[in-house]
């Protein structure tokens, strides 16, 4: 099979909504009257951001969903995206279950695959979105730059901090991939499920527009991704552990429930405290594709409102404050990171889409 019949065969379908698709030294796109483009880039590595044997349909959907959580976090509309593909060999038995994951996400998203590039070398795959927002922003703050867009920028000392679904579940898969931790198998199995296929909040962040003051997707762990809108908006935070605590999936469906789940999985790694390796996961784990936002206190009935509407469950984490730093407290507001600070099992050196 020659590139042209690869592409051909699987990565050329109708684009109903482009000017033009696959098939020419470029794709057309019409930008509609009023509104902007939000266009993100994210490159996975085989053995570096993903393990070489991993289910390729499992990696076709991953490699979109990394995307479209970018769209999500800005509170745009997908549109369409290029592939760019480096692929060791064209075998059909990889190809085809890979288009088939990457295209059901696409379809499920109405995102049309419009254009690529293909060529021989370790397997990379590259990819484009393309998404749109309003030009015009409703927002009842007027934004640092002219849109609609949910931007890093634009959160205020005393927001609330929110963040969507649950969160540390992929980073504990990944720990028991690698043989660090013992899960049992049907709590692994949901865990994984997180890990492989992530579902970026698309519909939450179209809702969010006109309420949220600031907004990033959760890529790279909460601590580090809320950092990016302190930094960018700066100011500082106080998170409540116990907000964030149960945002771990896995604890709950635990055998035996959380209590189990602390003291056996806690211990195998001899964590200082038996909720370190929660707060470990659900602070830096990564891969979670959620959405970290703030709002004004006042809008905490429209925040609920795009949570229902988009069908998103979002828990309240904590405050924004003016003084930098990101502050663990308990729930009268002291500080409880020394109890946690000796505790850090995640090297930098694994499988993981976004760290470089
Ligand atoms: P050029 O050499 O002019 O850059 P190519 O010959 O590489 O173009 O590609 C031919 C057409 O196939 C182009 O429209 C390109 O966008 C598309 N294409 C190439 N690879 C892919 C891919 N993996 N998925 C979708 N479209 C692709
Ligand atoms: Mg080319």
């Amino acid at each position: 099979m020659g590139e042209f019949d690869l592409i051909r065969r699987f990565f050329t379908r109708p684009t109903p909504h482009a000017v033009l698709g696959v098939g020419d030294d470029c794709a057309l796109l019409q930008s509609a009257p009023g509104m902007q483009m939000a266009i993100s880039t994210d490159m996975l590595v085989g053995g570096r951001h993903f393990f070489a044997d991993t289910d390729p349909l499992a990696l076709g959907h991953k490699c979109l969903a990394v995307n479209l959580s970018d769209l999500a976090a800005c509170g745009a509309r997908p549109l369409a995206f290029t592939l760019a593909l480096a692929l060791p060999e064209a075998d059909e038995a990889w190809l085809a279950p890979f288009a088939q994951g990457l295209l059901a996400l696409a379809d499920a998203h109405g995102c049309e695959l419009i254009g690529g590039d293909t060529t021989r070398g370790p397997l990379n795959i590259c990819i484009t979105v393309f998404g749109e927002v309003p030009a015009q922003s409703h927002h009842a703050r007027r934004p640092l730059v002219p849109t609609s867009a949910l931007l890093r920028s634009g959160a205020q000392a005393g927001d609330d901090i929110y963040v969507s679904g649950t969160l540390g579940d992929a980073a504990l898969a990944l720990q028991a991939l690698l043989g660090r931790v013992a899960l049992p198998p049907e709590v692994l199995a949901q865990a994984r499920q997180r890990l492989e296929r992530p579902s970026p909040r698309v519909a939450l962040g179209q809702a969010l527009r006109g309420v949220a003051s600031a907004c990033a997707d959760v890529s790279d762990g909460l601590a580090g991704d809320l950092g990016h809108i302190l930094e960018r908006s700066g100011l500082g935070a106080e998170v409540e552990v116990d907000r964030v605590l149960p945002l771990l999936a896995a604890r709950r469906y635990y055998p035996g429930g959380e209590a189990q789940f602390d003291q056996q999985i806690g211990a195998t790694l001899k964590a200082q405290h038996p909720q370190a390796l929660a707060l470990q996961c659900v602070l830096a784990g990564g891969d979670d594709y959620e959405l970290v936002f703030s709002a004004a206190p006042a809008e905490r009935a429209a925040v609920q409102q795009a949570a229902a509407q988009s069908a998103t469950p979002v828990t309240r984490i904590g405050t924004m404050q003016a003084s930098p730093g990101l502050r663990l407290v308990d729930g009268l507001g002291r500080s409880v990171a020394p109890q946690f600070a000796s505790f850090d099992h995640f090297s930098a050196a694994q499988p993981s889409p976004h760290r470089p």
